[in-house]
């Protein structure tokens, strides 16, 4: 008689500001969430709903460099607020969110656009563009009794010092309430997940040794630098 063999695995755990951890379970994504950002991609902001799909969780990370994935000439940039939930279920209601709510981290979407636009063109689902080791760099999470999401606050991301995205928070189509009302009618949501709420406009390509420096005002800066495969 052989034994079972022992899978020896704990999910991600991230880091919390001051203390703690997040045991991660899953990370969803929105797209065109803010209107020039959706236009810059050649969407009509008016007419769009929100698009939702996933990342592996083992994508999110902390480190301080992101190696330049495979299968890419073009590795874009998007700096988006993440929200990280303690609790959740299906049909959740928009004014009934606050208490699923675990806190707040600043994180860039990182994609591989060109493979994107080629897997759009041809139909097929886009998952490897968005899904590759370190695709989801994240600060520090805030917990929500420090830090609630206030639409004047600012979101920026800079390259090498350069301001490349900067708008509100205000800027966003859908609230996290929204999103979270939507998302949950399709999906069991719970604790452990992310969701990653869209980009302002003005996402662009990233090169080896740039230093990316990623701020959703009062939460701890994301900083990372990009190195050679
Ligand atoms: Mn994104």
């Amino acid at each position: 008689m052989t034994s079972d063999p022992v899978v020896q695995w704990q999910p991600p755990l991230l880091a919390v500001a001051d203390s703690g951890v997040f045991p991660l379970r899953q990370v969803w994504c929105v797209g065109r969430n803010y209107a020039e950002h959706a236009r810059e991609m050649g969407v009509d902001p008016e007419r769009s709903e929100p698009v939702f799909f996933a990342k592996p969780a083992a994508c999110m990370h902390q480190q301080r460099s992101v190696t330049y994935p495979a299968d890419t000439t073009e590795l874009h940039h998007e700096v988006e607020l993440v929200v990280f939930l303690s609790g959740g279920g299906r049909n959740l209601a928009a004014d009934d969110w606050e208490q699923h709510i675990f806190g707040y981290a600043v994180g860039v979407d990182l994609t591989r656009r060109d493979l994107q636009a080629r897997f759009k063109q041809s139909g097929q689902p886009w998952e490897l563009s968005k899904g590759f080791d370190q695709a989801a760099p994240i600060g520090r999470i805030v917990p929500a009794s420090d830090w609630k999401p206030e639409p004047s606050a600012a979101i920026e991301l800079q390259v090498n010092g350069a301001v490349r995205q900067q708008a509100t928070l205000a800027a966003m189509l859908w609230s996290v309430p929204v999103l979270l009302e939507q998302l949950s009618r399709s999906v069991t949501l719970g604790a452990g997940d992310a969701l990653m709420t869209g980009t302002p406009a003005g996402v662009g390509p990233l090169q080896v040794d740039d230093r990316v420096t990623a701020r959703i005002h009062g939460l701890p800066v994301l900083e990372f630098s990009v190195r050679e495969q």
